[in-house]
Parts: structure tokens; sequence; C-alpha cells
């Protein structure tokens, strides 16, 4: 108190003494203090300017999108929630057959807003989004709240959740948080409030892969969401906050704590009366697992019949697993939006499938009839296999990729999926066919079995385990006995590996090769490829040797369409292209005939057709390969073991599954012939030379050829002291004594074939 009398005194004396000097000062502060005034005002009018521009910007364009076209289609969502799709087959008279119902993996089944009671709307409504009767899609309190942490909520109305549930896009950053926004206000924009509701509580995650209301209630409390009261409401709408936590048959406690909270919530919104909420509250709820839950007629009769389902047969899932690829390359889906269209989507496939030849398949198969015989158990699993069946136009009409009984929907394929080294079976793709085309061979033409110097050694070595018997044999003989030694010495001496290559991925359209590893003599020759090819590309290879050198992409369904057919969707249309001409393909499927398969079993029906095949075993016998067919199918058959190790059967049994299935497919089947070309003659040559047969030759024997490309006539019979070096040259390049390098025998075992 002392001190402020006092002072006042003291700055009055010294103001009268320095009043002048102060003035000027003052007047020169006023006006420093009016620019900076102004400076700042002018900042501020720039900032407010800028930022009206800017705000008004995003503004337009939020109320632009808001008020624009429809951007989530809820009507189509809808009807994508609950249909069944189906994959028909066509009989014998083109009827078409349902094969297979798609209902997902996922429990959701849609109840319709009117089967919903009002009491389970009022639970979710005041408990997740209480102005969602009042709010445009975006409660601006509550996002206020959220973005400067002033509230702990999410600040996400109903609308907007639902937006997220249906767009599955759960990452948090201000960019997504902004178009969930934009996507909110344009619902609201374009649907009523019942709309919005009955699609979110359709769609909601509540828990134990359940999706939806009417789920989560047979999931919890094993009765229709329609029969639901007002506490068991309440329990259903908690869940979603954290549906692990608050997961009533794992945390009951949890639940109930939360569930009250609802309750209150649903009294203060006057939802309910304080009756209904203290009748609530004390309401003893039972679950599904509690001790004297009753179960319903219905629920106990729909129990065994899920759990013996039978799992669809591989055509099913290798169709699902094309169109849902086609989906996403044509409409640019993500897997999770084609897999929910070909599940929920009521779509209509018309699979390539021929029922009776996949029910073979689906026989011989499952029963492993045919198969070596061993023991299966989890730690030694028995030999698996796989196959794929085609017609010469790129039609699958059966495949299978697993041996044994299915192990599930969707499960591993084998067949399409599962590239394995083809071993000899890649010789006439990678070697003859080429070479044949070049003209480079013929059917007769003699080359030496006799191993090649490869990395400084002799390689390879045939089935037999030598390197050959240097004597010169006809191309026919060579793929007759699955000879290496002889296409070691095609590609490197003939055709090169680049031209090898190219042929298998161009000409013949395998997918899985190596682009680096696999130019190479090694993989080439003797199908040690890196991947691997699948039975499916394969199939697709052969049977350009069937119809005269046309390839076909392979195909397994003809069209899908939308529920009510009206819309095609996709289409499939498999146009040949001219791969090879008609006189090789010809000349290398008569060579391929002449491949024994008689120790393969008797198969009586399938004998009465041409046949033409080729085994394939790898390096240390871990794949067992044939591919082949008859003139109605064409067909590659792998048999081995998942984590590959040596197959301890006899000679090729992959050959025993093959004439297996084959027999019982043509058991019915009217006789036919592959198509002649017109192009190719059969001749006598000489055994000894190689070349046409003259009178002067003593051993004979019959041959294909191209008619523009024959061979020359023997010399050497009618004259033995001919030029010797000569006889091998026919219509191709001479392949002579270049390959008589003699090294000694050594221990190399790099490649070994059949
Ligand atoms: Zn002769």
């Amino acid at each position: 108190m002392n001190n402020d009398s006092r002072t006042p005194k003291s700055t009055a004396g010294s103001k009268t003494a320095h009043t002048v000097k102060d003035k000027n000062k003052n007047k020169k502060n006023q006006k420093a203090k009016r620019v900076a005034v102004v400076a700042l005002l002018c900042l501020l009018v720039v900032c407010v300017l800028v930022a009206v521009i800017v705000g008004g910007y995003v503004i337009f364009n939020i109320v632009s999108f808001a008020h624009g076209e429809p951007d989530i289609d809820l009507d189509d969502y809808k009807l994508n929630q609950n249909q069944t799709s189906f994959v028909y087959a066509y009989d014998d008279e083109g009827k078409t057959v349902e094969i297979a119902k798609i209902h997902g993996e996922e429990n959701r089944v849609w109840v319709n807003f009117e089967d919903i009671p009002q009491h389970l709307k009022d639970a979710f409504v005041c408990l997740e989004d209480k102005r969602f009767e009042k709010h445009k899609g975006v409660d601006w309190i509550r996002t206020f709240g959220a973005l400067t942490g002033l509230s702990d909520g999410g600040g996400s109305t109903i609308t907007q959740q639902l937006v997220k549930n249906i767009t599955q896009s759960s990452e948090v950053t201000f960019v997504r948080k902004f178009k969930e926004i934009e996507r909110a206000l344009n619902l609201e924009n374009n649907y009523d409030k019942n709309t919005i509701l009955e699609a979110y509580l359709n769609t909601l995650y509540l828990g134990s892969g359940c999706y939806g209301v009417q789920t989560a209630s047979e999931k919890y409390f094993g009765k229709d969401v329609s029969e639901l009261n007002v506490a068991e409401s309440a329990v259903l709408a908690v869940i979603t906050k954290y549906p692990t936590k608050y997961n009533p048959l794992l945390n009951p406690e949890e639940n109930k704590k939360r569930q009250e909270l609802c309750l209150g919530y649903m009294l203060e919104e006057k939802a309910i009366t304080k009756e209904e909420y203290e009748t609530a509250v004390a309401y003893e709820l039972v679950f599904t697992n509690s001790e004297n839950h009753v179960p319903d007629e219905d629920e106990e009769t729909k129990k065994p019949t899920t759990d013996e389902e039978e799992y669809q047969d591989f055509y099913v899932d290798y169709v699902i697993k094309t169109v849902r690829d086609d989906l996403m390359e044509k409409y640019g889906y993500t897997t999770r939006q084609a897999m929910d269209k070909i599940n929920y989507g009521g779509l209509k496939i018309y699979a390539a499938v021929d029922v009776d030849v996949q029910e073979v398949l689906n026989k011989v198969y499952t029963e492993r009839i045919a198969f070596p015989k061993e023991a299966d158990t989890e730690e030694k699993p028995a030999v698996q296999s796989a196959a794929t069946v085609m017609d010469y136009e790129g039609r699958v009409v059966g495949i299978i990729g697993e041996a044994g009984e299915k192990s599930g929907n969707l499960c591993l394929n084998r067949a399409s999926e599962s590239p394995r080294q083809p071993g000899s079976s890649i010789k006439p793709l990678s070697t003859y066919a080429p070479a044949l085309e070049k003209n480079y061979i013929n059917w007769s033409t003699m080359i030496q079995n006799y191993a090649i110097v490869h990395k400084g050694k002799l390689w390879p070595q045939n089935a037999d385990g030598t390197k050959g018997d240097k004597k010169d044999i006809t191309v026919q003989y060579a793929v007759q006995r699955s000879f290496n030694t002889v296409p070691a010495r095609i590609i490197t001496q003939m055709l090169g590996v680049e031209e090898s290559y190219n042929f298998m991925k161009e000409t013949f359209h395998l997918t899985t090769l190596d682009d680096s590893n696999d130019v190479n003599i090694a993989p080439l020759a003797t199908g040690a490829l890196t991947t691997g090819v699948t039975t499916v590309e394969m199939a697709a290879a052969y049977a350009v040797f069937g119809n005269n050198g046309k390839y076909y992409e392979p195909y397994c369904y003809y069209r899908v369409t939308n529920s009510s057919g009206s819309e095609v969707l996709l289409e499939t249309k498999s146009e040949p292209q001219r791969v090879l001409s008609e006189d090789t393909a010809e000349v290398m499927r008569e060579i391929l005939k002449t491949v024994s398969t008689s120790s393969f079993g008797s198969g009586k029906n399938v004998r009465r057709f041409e046949l033409m095949s080729k085994t394939g075993t790898t390096t240390d016998e871990k794949d067992s390969w044939i591919a082949g067919g008859t003139p109605y199918y064409v067909c590659a058959v792998w048999l081995g073991y998942d984590k590959p190790k040596l197959v301890p059967f006899a000679y090729s049994p992959a050959g025993r599954v093959y004439i297996e299935f084959l027999d019982r497919i043509h058991e019915d089947l009217e006789s036919k012939s592959f198509p002649k070309s017109g192009k190719v003659v059969q001749k006598e040559y000489c055994k000894e030379s190689g070349l046409l047969a003259t009178d002067a030759c003593k051993g004979k024997a019959k041959g294909y050829y191209k008619a523009t490309a024959l061979p020359a006539k023997c010399t050497e019979c009618s004259n033995p002291a001919g030029a010797v070096d000569d006889v091998l040259g026919g219509i191709g390049e001479s392949v002579s004594n270049i390959f008589d390098a003699i090294l000694p025998n050594d221990n190399n075992n790099e490649e070994s074939e059949e």
C-alpha cells in the first residue's frame, strides 16, 4: 500500500522535464506503429483472401462431389451381397446342367430394413451415432472434437463407417479421411437414411467371422434377428467397436459392461423407457455357448449338412480362379472385389467342362486307381499327381490337381499352379518339332547315338547309364527310345540353343520358362528346366501336333453373365494361331505314335484309337510325366512328390494313370482319326542310310515324310564304296563325324534320362 502512494509522485516529477522530447518521440512511434498496423492488416487481408480462395475451392470440390453422381451404388452393392452364383455345364444334348453353387466363405446374409427390429436399430444409432437422423453424412461437431482431441471417439458417423466397410479402406491417413467424408456426403445426398442404415447393419463386422446383424444373431443367440429383444440387441451393438474384446462368446463380462452403457444411451435418447431399461439390464443373457442354451430344430438340422458338405471339384475351382483373374484384368478389380463378385454377385458361369471326362478324372484320382501302392500318412504323404485334358481347340474338358480326397475348396491345383520339370516330354517341343520345321531332320535322318563334349566332359548319358553306343540311329528311333544323346546333338549342331528356346516360348507358349537359365543345352535337351512347366501348358502345346499346327489358348468357360443373363461380363473365344506348318505337325505326331505305352496297362478302349505319347522322367527321377493324346483328346500328366524326391516305382507311373483314365474316357466313343494334312507321304527308307530305299537296299522300313522335303535316294547300297560322309545329309545339313570326339568314360552323371 505504501509503495502505491509514493510511485505516482516520482513519475510526475520527471514527466514535466522531458515533455517536448517525449512528444517528438511519441509522434515517431505512432507513425511506426501505424505503418506496422497497416502492414499487418494487409498481410491479414492477403491471408484471409488466400484462405477464402483455397477454402472455397476445397468446399466447392466437396460440395460438387457430394452433389454429383452417386459414388457408391448401394442398390448394386445390395444385389451383390446376397446372390448365389452358379456354374453350369452343357450336357450331350447341349442343355445346361448346374454343376456348382457358389456362396462365399464369409458368413453374410442380407436382411431387409423392415425385418430388423426397431430396438436393434436404436441400439446401434444411440451408441455409434446419436445425431444420425439429423446430420448430412458427417457430424461436424464430433469430427472437430476428434481432430482437436477434445473427444475420444473416432468421430465417424454411421454413414462414414459404412463407406469404410464397403470400400475396405482401413488405413488412417488425412487423405483417406477426407475422401471418406466426401463419399459420406455423396451417399447421404443420393440415399435416404433407412437405406444407409440397412446397408450399415448388413455389412459391419461383428466378430467370429460374422458380417451383418443376421449372421451375428444366429452365431451368438442361435435365433433370427427379428427375434432379438432389447438386451440382446445392445449386446450386438457393442461388438463393433472392438470385435474381439467385446465378443460375447469370448469375453461376456467385457460385453456386459458396455451393453449396460449402450442401454443407458438408449434411455437417454428416449429410445426405451425406464422400465424397459431396467428389464434389459437385469435380463439373463443366454448365448449359444451357454450351458442353458437350447438349440432350436433348425440349428440342429443345419449343422450336420454343413459338416458333411462335399468340396467342389477341381474344374469348378479352376473356373472360379480363372474368372477371378479375368474380372481383375478386365474391370480393374482387386482380388477381394473379384471374389466378392463371384461369391455374392449372382453370376452365371458357363463352364467348358465335359462332365463325363471330369467324372472319370475325379474317380481315378480320388480313389488312386492305377496309382502305385504305398502308405499315405501325414509324415510320409503318398505320391501326388495332376492332369489336364483338352480338346484340340483349346477347350479344357477336365482338370485334376490332387490325388486322394480333395483337401478343400480352391485348394492348390497342381495341374495349373505347380510347374515341375518335364524331363524328356519336353523334347518334341524343344528339339524335334523345331528341327523338323526347319527341315534339319526327317523321320529317318541318321544321327549318332553318342554323347557330345560339354564343359570338357562327355555329356549326356542315356537312361541305361551309358553315353550311347556310337551307332547311327534314325530320329524316329531316338524319340521312341527317348535317347538324350540325339537331342543334345540336334540342338548343338543344327538348331542352336536360342532357336530351341524360342520355339518353346513363342511357338508352344510355355510361360514358366526362365529367360536366363533355360537358354542352355542341358535344360533344353533333357527338360531340366529351372521352374518347369504345368500340365495345362503342356497339353495346350501338344495339341499343336494333333490339329496339324495350330495353337489355341486354353479356356475353361464360354461366358459369364449377371444373374438375369442380360449382361455378358466375360466371354472367351480361342482363336487358332498357325504356329507350325501342317506337315511338320503331322510328321511329329506320326513319330509320337511309335512311342510304346504297352507296359502301362491293357487300355483296350483307348487302343482302338491312334495314340501319340511322350513320357518324361527328370534327372534323379523325381518327376514322372507323360503327354499325348488320341484324335479326341490331348492331355498331360505329372506325378511326383510335393517335396521332390525319388519316385521309386516301375517305369513311368504317370503313364499308367494316363492309360487308365484315357481308357475310361474312350469307352463309348465312336471311331475317329487325326486329321490328315494331305502334305505328308509314307515312304520306304533304307535302314542303312536313312535315305529313300531303292531295290538295292537290303533292310527297309516305312516312315512319314513331308512331300516337299523327301530324302534323297539311297546310293550307298548300290555303290558300297560311295561317300559315307553324305549318308546323313538327306535334306538337312550333314551331321557326320563332327561329333566323334572320344573321351575316356568318366563318372559324369550330370543328367540322366530314361
Ligand atoms: Zn540303302
